[in-house]
């Protein structure tokens, strides 16, 4: 897999003090991993990524699938770059990920409780779309 650290717009947010000036400033981004944003110290260049310290109350993306990520590259967003074309080339990754934990969690014995196989049913659904996706992207056969 391309384990090129993609580039990411990271925009210069100043922090302020009590009286409204600015005494430290940040670089926020938003994580073409998990979706989050994330804050960094103000200094461009190849960062690891924070997807496991946000509150994980309702993450936008299964925390399993974001792991081992290559990190990112804090650029300023005025840098001559497709971001959208780099958001994608994070993306890929990720949803390889979730491809196989989906594919190995419809693998088991088929369930027996109404419940269970509701939750199977929707998770093979799931994993449908994923593989629709990849499948487009030309990523899987
Ligand atoms: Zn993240």
């Amino acid at each position: 897999m391309d384990q090129n650290p993609v580039s990411v717009p990271a925009e210069r947010v100043a922090i302020l003090d009590e009286r409204g000036r600015p005494y430290a400033y940040v670089r926020e981004v938003e994580c073409p991993y998990c979706l989050a944003v994330h804050r960094h110290g103000d200094r461009l260049g190849h960062r690891v990524t924070h997807c496991h310290d946000i509150p994980a109350s309702r993450p936008k993306v299964d925390p399993r699938d974001v792991k081992r990520n290559a990190g990112y590259v804090l650029c300023e967003p005025t840098d001559d770059v497709d971001w959208e074309a780099e958001r994608l080339r994070a993306r890929i990754p990720v949803l390889l990920n979730t491809y196989r934990r989906l594919r190995s969690e419809v693998a088991g014995p088929e369930p027996t409780s109404a419940r269970a196989l509701k939750v199977r049913a929707a998770t093979r659904q799931q994993l449908r779309q994923v593989e629709g996706i990849l499948r487009a992207a030309g990523v899987i056969k």
